[in-house]
């Protein structure tokens, strides 16, 4: 064992060696934490505790004791970065993992050895009041930009731990509901990005979650936690559970979770189960071997180090980065933004102030300093900007209208306007879910009231989550997303406003016209302890595209400050199957007058399949900056599972032939190229069975000849009738006076399952989402 000594490059040897040396006690000891944020140490044994602190944002590394305010309380000074929904908008995994690594070296100097994120949760909702905690709707790009804050993290020798594993996707009732979703929708929507982080990224720990899945608890879930986690993805670092997730730590250690944090209850209860056989001490021995690997790991930690940038000129790129540019229209003959540094400017909106710039709840960070936007945008326009604030953030109706009155006074006569609007804290946290996706009343009528005064008003706004830009943004020229940006939040908005920096984000969520339009309203949150997923893989661009339901934004739409076109694409196939590749290549070139960024996103439709398929989904993407007039060959590879789709009756993922489309675009609205590819997928068969139906039967290579030569001459009978088709072959039986034991020999010869009672039939024949 590494602990005093030298980590090799297989750290559970070690661990392995240490655990046979430990009493039962101390083991059982082992898979709890000793206080709030400390794993146990074991003294006799040489075993150090280790320290896992928050979070995504920033070290969030509490200075207190927790008591009543559950984790929340004052921690020491951090850098925050921007939220991960502003990250996940940057498109930019090479930024993503030098946000993590800036966090870590924060941690190592804390003294933390596990950093408690990323959180890679899909979007669902909009309504998710921690949205803003996670990074995107769709999860390839989840994976990718959750993958690169992995390996920024341990690069730099701090264990990452990813979360909420899984499909923890609403606030409400967050600690039971049970999200009822079917195995495809979840292996293609909620597992993909921690499966792609597990699978390249080695993660030290991953986080199981509050909820249930499919009734089970996830830190119980055994399907979830060693099926799929362990024995398909491989993962044998620590399943550590959420903060207060374990209701039994017999149950979750034989489910899988390794580690109960905080401590729960009494380390006697795991002994006992071990000495009366309820819990085979082998399964205690595994968990206590990751636990110990991980103090290793831990004791280890790299001497990387590599960076020694500012972190908070880290923060700023980030959150110009992730800006998103969501509009930009003439006014006067050229578009608003930017806004030449001559400008006439006033400022209006509290939030110019009293900046948001983070979210609520455990990722809280304590910021080691603010750029307030309005003294940088005075920075930028000058000390005598005049400042209106326009609203209160509380909320108080006479004083909003006073505030209001004053701001329109300011804004009338020519100057240009930025008013900054966005969520007050109370809207949106951890803990809690959102039920409308509107801006305060107040600042809705504050913008219109600038908008009728003059035509050049620069929105800003600053939310976690998504607002729907209805009615009040249609005659606002420019609107500049800045999610929660993080402490340099001012400073990032002067470089956007001032052009100094283009603002290169995309969305990596759509935002939506209406609440009703979104896939999940009728089953978000849930219901009596239940959170249906009844749309399936439809989430995100995926439902909107397939319903026709035009969004306000797009799903990848974002502007910058010069034009782009993609062109000549092409697209090379090789290989087939699970082995299937593809190299797309696209000319991009600026077609503007300045340097810019263009983000090039690939799309994957499959043209025919026995399941319902989303019309296109994200397979890859690059971010490429260039001068005006430049152009650059921009090269991607596909693999296999940019073809592919989770089978539910085989229960597995499969590539099948035929024919895709590849397109690139500049968001899921607004595709470019697309090219149509052959691809030689794996012949797929589905076990066939007597109740499989005349069709599936003759569709089958081999069952088609057998059903035939077994009809003879009433074959023809069968197929002159248009009802046939969907007859199962057993209803045959006593339907047509098919004999019983015709089938099940056709069955055996098929080499299909022979019972209706199948399980793979059972369980995967669920729902396939449509
Ligand atoms: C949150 C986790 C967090 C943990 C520790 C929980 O309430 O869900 O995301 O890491 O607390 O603060």
């Amino acid at each position: 064992m590494a602990i005093g000594g030298t980590m090799s490059g297989d750290d559970s040897a070690g661990a392995a060696d240490s655990a046979a040396r430990l009493t039962l006690e101390q083991k059982a000891s082992l898979t709890s934490g000793s206080d709030f944020w400390h794993t146990q140490p074991v003294e006799e044994a040489d075993v150090p505790a280790i320290m896992m602190a928050d979070g995504p944002t920033g070290l969030r590394k509490q200075a207190g004791e927790p008591g009543l305010s559950l984790g929340m309380g004052k921690s020491v000074p951090a850098t925050c970065f921007p939220t991960a929904t502003s990250l996940g908008s940057s498109w930019d995994p090479d930024l993503v993992e030098r946000v993590a690594a800036a966090i870590a070296r924060e941690a190592r100097a804390e003294g933390v050895s596990v950093i408690l994120a990323p959180g890679v949760n899909i979007k669902r909702s909009p309504l998710c009041g921690r949205n803003f905690e996670y990074l995107s709707e769709d999860p390839y790009l989840s994976g990718e930009l959750g993958l690169a804050f992995v390996r920024g993290l341990q690069a730099e020798g701090v264990g990452a731990s990813v979360k909420h594993f899984a499909a923890n996707n609403a606030e409400t009732d967050r600690m039971r509901v049970s999200a009822d979703v079917d195995e495809r929708t979840l292996h293609e929507i909620y597992l993909a990005a921690f499966e792609r982080v597990v699978t390249a990224g080695d993660p030290w720990t991953v986080m199981a979650s509050y909820n249930k899945v499919n009734g089970t608890y996830a830190t119980e879930n055994a399907w979830l936690l060693r099926e799929v986690l362990r024995d398909t993805w491989g993962f044998d670092g620590v399943v550590v559970s959420d903060w207060g997730a374990v209701h039994d730590r017999v149950a979750a250690l034989r489910g899988g979770t390794d580690l109960a944090m905080p401590p729960f209850g009494d380390d006697e209860v795991v002994v006992e189960a071990v000495r009366g056989g309820t819990l085979e001490e082998g399964v205690l021995d595994e968990a206590v071997r990751r636990v110990l690997a991980l103090v290793d790991r831990a004791g280890e930690a790299a001497e990387a180090n590599t960076h020694t940038l500012d972190p908070h000129a880290l923060a700023r790129e980030a959150a110009v980065a992730g800006s998103v540019l969501l509009k930009n229209e003439p006014v006067g003959g050229a578009p608003l933004l930017p806004l030449s540094e001559s400008a006439e400017v006033v400022v209006v909106g509290e939030l110019a102030r009293t900046p948001r710039f983070q979210g609520s709840g455990s990722s809280r960070v304590n910021p080691t300093r603010v750029d307030v936007p309005l003294d940088a945008l005075r920075e930028t326009w000058g000390d005598d900007v005049p400042f209106a604030a326009g609203y209160t953030l509380d909320g108080s109706p006479e004083e909003d209208r006073a505030l209001r009155a004053e701001a329109v006074e300011a804004a009338r006569g020519g100057r240009t306007v930025v008013c900054l609007l966005g969520l007050p804290e109370s809207y949106e946290s951890e803990g809690y879910d959102r039920n409308h996706l509107d801006l305060p009343p107040a600042q809705v009528e504050l913008v219109q009231e600038l908008v009728a005064v003059n035509p050049r008003v620069v929105v800003v706004l600053a939310n976690g989550g998504i607002v729907t830009p209805v009615a009040w943004s249609r005659e606002v020229p420019a609107l500049l997303e800045t999610w929660l940006a993080g402490q340099a939040v001012g400073s990032a908005i002067a470089e956007v406003l001032s052009g100094r920096a283009e603002p290169t984000g995309r969305l990596a969520e759509t935002i939506p016209f209406r609440l009703e339009d979104t896939p999940a309203f009728l089953d978000f949150p849930g219901h009596l302890g239940h959170s249906r997923y009844g749309e399936g893989v439809f989430v995100g661009y995926r439902y909107y595209d397939v319903k026709r339901i035009p969004p306000a934004y797009p799903f990848g739409h974002g502007l910058g400050y010069t034009t782009f076109s993609q062109g000549d694409l092409s697209v090379e196939v090789t290989g087939s199957g699970d082995e299937v590749r593809a190299s797309v290549s696209v000319t991009v070139t600026n077609t503007g007058g300045r340097t810019g960024t263009d983000v090039v996103q690939v799309y994957v439709s499959d043209l025919d399949s026995p399941v319902a398929r989303p019309e296109r989904e994200l397979k890859g993407f690059a971010k490429v900056t260039l001068e005006p007039g430049a152009s650059e060959r921009v090269e991607l590879e596909l693999g296999p599972r940019a073809f592919a789709y989770w089978h539910p009756v085989l229960r597995r993922w499969v590539v099948e032939p035929g024919t895709f489309t590849v397109s690139v675009g500049a968001s899921a609205a607004d595709l470019r190229r697309s090219v149509t590819v052959t691809v030689e997928g794996t012949e797929i068969r589905t076990p066939l069975t007597p109740q499989s139906t005349v069709a599936e039967w003759e569709a089958d290579p081999v069952g088609g000849p057998l059903l035939a030569s077994a009809f003879g001459a009433r074959g023809a009978e069968l197929k002159a009738n248009p009802m046939a088709a969907e007859v199962p072959l057993d209803v045959l039986v006593g339907l047509a006076g098919f004999p019983r034991e015709n089938i099940d020999a056709l069955v055996e010869a098929a080499g299909g399952a022979d019972t209706s009672d199948d399980d793979a039939q059972d369980d995967g024949a669920q729902d396939d989402g449509a």
